[in-house]
């Protein structure tokens, strides 16, 4: 396994809680849509076991044509370890990561793709915005809806609605907007529904779209194989 370690090039304030950190591409570093990454703090491994307290699961918010890897994340006022250092560390400061996999590309089967997600969820979303953008082949139109309570909603740049694009993005701020319009969306029998958010959002997700009708290969979660066949045989 390769470890890569990197500096922080720049710190965005998305908003009050959420921020992002650009890193350093390390060179031959690559990623495809939707991956997701290991990011550890300095010390992960000083010891004979990798201190998981200094490692988290991050979803990469960017393209390698941006020139930088994307972490984006919320640290609350009361928070974790991990977040805790995090929220200390500055440009210039070293953080790694490693084992880095996409289980969520964007999915070019003429299909139309709806990106349900939630809070900082929509992170793992924009790389596949961006990668439709640029190229639309085979993917008939993108539909997002986001909740987020506390209503700073991420990357409005990015996720605005443009007709020439067949791209709709949609932010709620309540559960009740937030499934009626999953229902809404999934009456469309054939389209593929894509999902990031907590353990307990995907489950929820699952079987509103599951008793509307759709089938679980329609359904695409950030998770491996076996955790996948878990979720989707609720
Ligand atoms: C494939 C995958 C991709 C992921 N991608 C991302 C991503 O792109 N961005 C992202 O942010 N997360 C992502 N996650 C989740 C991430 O790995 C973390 O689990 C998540 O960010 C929570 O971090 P944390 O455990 O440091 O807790 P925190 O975010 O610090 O806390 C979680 C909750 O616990 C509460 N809490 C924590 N500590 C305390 C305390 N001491 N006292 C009181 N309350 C406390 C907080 O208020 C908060 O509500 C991903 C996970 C997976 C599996």
């Amino acid at each position: 396994m390769q470890i890569y370690w990197t500096k922080i090039n720049k710190i965005i304030e998305e908003t009050p809680e959420v921020k992002t950190y650009l890193l350093d591409c390390p060179k031959d570093f690559t990623w495809e849509e939707g991956s997701h990454t290991h990011f550890a703090l300095e010390g992960f491994n000083a010891g004979d076991k990798p201190n998981r307290g200094l490692i988290r699961h991050m979803s990469i918010s960017t393209l390698p044509h941006e020139k930088s890897i994307g972490i984006t994340t919320r640290i609350r006022e009361q928070c974790s370890e991990f977040k805790t250092i995090l929220r200390n560390l500055k440009v210039g400061n070293e953080v790694a990561i490693f084992k880095t996999h996409s289980n969520v590309p964007l999915k070019r089967e003429d299909k139309n793709v709806y990106l349900l997600s939630s809070g900082v969820g929509l992170a793992t979303f924009r790389p596949l915005v961006l990668d439709y953008f640029e190229r639309a082949d085979s993917v008939n139109q993108i539909h997002s809806l986001n909740i987020d309570s506390s209503r700073d909603f991420l990357f409005t740049d990015i996720f605005q609605s443009v007709p020439e694009k067949k791209f709709t993005s949609q932010f709620v701020d309540n559960r009740k907007d937030y499934y009626e319009e999953v229902k809404n969306l999934a009456k469309d029998k054939d389209g593929l529904f894509y999902v990031v958010g907590s353990d307990e959002f995907l489950v929820q997700n699952i079987e509103v779209l599951r008793e509307q009708g759709i089938k679980p290969e329609q359904i695409m979660l950030d998770k491996r194989e076996q955790q996948l066949h878990e979720f989707l045989s609720f």
